[in-house]
């Protein structure tokens, strides 16, 4: 294996003055307020905030009923241990599990989404008595030692081999007309699936307890499945007694115009990992809504995942105030939104020869970018990642000058839409 590469890659690291490190595609917006869809800075700049920070605010900046729910919460306790009842927490999890689509549900909390993709892969290795985990490429799990193995990214994939537990993941392709050779939804829908049992098959079915895949993709490009595809994924784990588990860290909470994007594919899933959207971003918190034999499971053989901070009272409180926002208008406000937001980026596909497709569902949407000299991508997304001098990243910063932030999903062909969910028609046509 070659040395690692040694220059820095954070942009934090070139500026010591600020005492800690970010991520290397960190924008340096100083942000210091916000308000409903959009955010201030530190030098008086206002941004319509488009991509909702990390597609996680999706109530919005701030809420006054989340805020309230939080500073309530606080005044009674701040946090009570997770191996304690409380009533925040309780209370939370019987409306999770009353709105998640698994049967006999029940939640076990945790911190992050990458910690809830984990402590699901732990359980379901254990429950099921077998180590794989098939997850697809073009997929973000998250970044910690086990859920970094989980993600099929390939602007990741080299940090991944240095860095991450590497065993036990077996990918395959997602339902992208990239990967197959289909002249209709309906075929793509086939070849996939075909191919997913193939790599079930060789991978050897008795081997694999998991399957674990965003019901839309999220960062690593906003798109849906053609339609029947989740309906024979969910047919093949039955046959082969594989554990379907939605990663619904982005899809969740309303993004997709459902409580979460599985039930936009009318497909059950034996759990559902989430985070993000749940509180809205005000305090973190993740969990897993499992069926209610893992449920059992877990209960009985009484696995050792637990965390300090999971399922923390601020974060409960935020999570019902958050729940709350949701079901009194907010994702109907997506429901009705969203045909507009489709429109207007349909407009933008059909106006402009660079803008090769837009895909998504709800407020959740990826705006492609082809060279329209060549047909192909201006940069190849297999090896380059994040460069600023592609136009792609140009968009993202054209934007960002006239005020509206975007997100880079697989950021060299790709421009990510993920707004608050409580943007009005003028955000959508601005
Ligand atoms: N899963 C998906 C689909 C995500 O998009 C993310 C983060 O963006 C994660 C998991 C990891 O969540 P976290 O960053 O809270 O660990």
């Amino acid at each position: 294996m070659s040395r690692p590469n040694r220059t820095p890659v954070s942009p934090g690291s070139e500026d010591r003055a600020i005492p800690h490190w970010h991520s290397p595609d960190a924008e340096t917006l100083d942000v210091t307020d916000g308000d409903g869809a959009y955010i201030q800075t530190a030098d008086g700049e206002e941004y319509l905030d488009f991509i909702a920070q990390l597609y996680c605010v999706n109530a919005g900046h701030g809420n006054e009923r989340i805020n309230a729910a939080i500073r309530d919460q606080l005044d009674r306790i701040a946090y009570v241990s997770s191996s304690k009842h409380n009533d925040a927490r309780s209370a939370l999890a019987g409306r999770l599990a009353a709105v998640a689509p698994v049967d006999d549900a029940s939640v076990f909390f945790s911190v992050s989404g990458s910690e809830a993709n984990e402590a699901a892969m732990q359980l379901a290795r254990s429950y099921q008595d077998a180590p794989k985990v098939l997850t697809r490429w073009r997929s973000y799990h998250g970044g910690t030692y086990g859920a970094a193995s989980l993600t099929g990214d390939p602007s990741t994939r080299a940090t991944v081999e240095r860095y991450a537990a590497t065993s036990g993941t077996a990918r395959f392709m997602p339902p992208l007309p990239e990967c197959f050779d289909a002249d209709a939804p309906e075929a793509l829908a086939d070849q996939a699936a075909d191919h997913l049992e193939w790599v079930i098959r060789n991978e050897g079915p008795d081997s694999i307890a998991a399957l674990l895949t965003e019901p839309i993709g999220g960062t690593s490009g906003a798109y849906p499945a053609p339609p029947g595809y989740f309906e024979r994924v969910r047919e093949l784990c039955d046959e082969y007694d594989i554990l379907l588990v939605a990663d619904e860290v982005i899809t969740g909470f309303g993004r997709c115009g459902d409580w979460f994007g599985i039930g936009t594919e009318g497909v059950r899933p034996d759990m559902i990992t989430f985070a993000k959207g749940v509180t809205s971003a005000y305090v973190p918190l993740a969990g897993v809504v499992a069926n209610g034999a893992l449920s059992d499971h877990f209960r009985e053989e009484g696995i050792a995942v637990g965390q300090t901070f999971a399922g923390h009272p601020l974060g409960c409180a935020a999570g019902l105030a958050a729940m709350d926002e949701y079901e009194d208008g907010l994702i109907d406000n997506v429901r009705e939104l969203a045909p507009l937001l489709e429109d207007r980026l349909r407009e933008l596909e059909a106006e402009h020869d660079a803008v090769a497709d837009v895909h998504g569902r709800g407020f959740h949407w990826g705006v492609e970018f082809r060279d329209p000299a060549t047909g192909e991508p201006f940069v190849d997304p297999m090896v380059e990642n994040g460069d600023e001098d592609n136009p792609v990243a140009e968009t993202r910063e054209y934007a960002r000058e006239h005020g509206v932030l975007f997100g880079g999903g697989r950021p060299d062909i790709q421009n990510i839409i993920s707004p608050p969910l409580c943007v009005d028609e003028s955000d959508i046509d601005r």
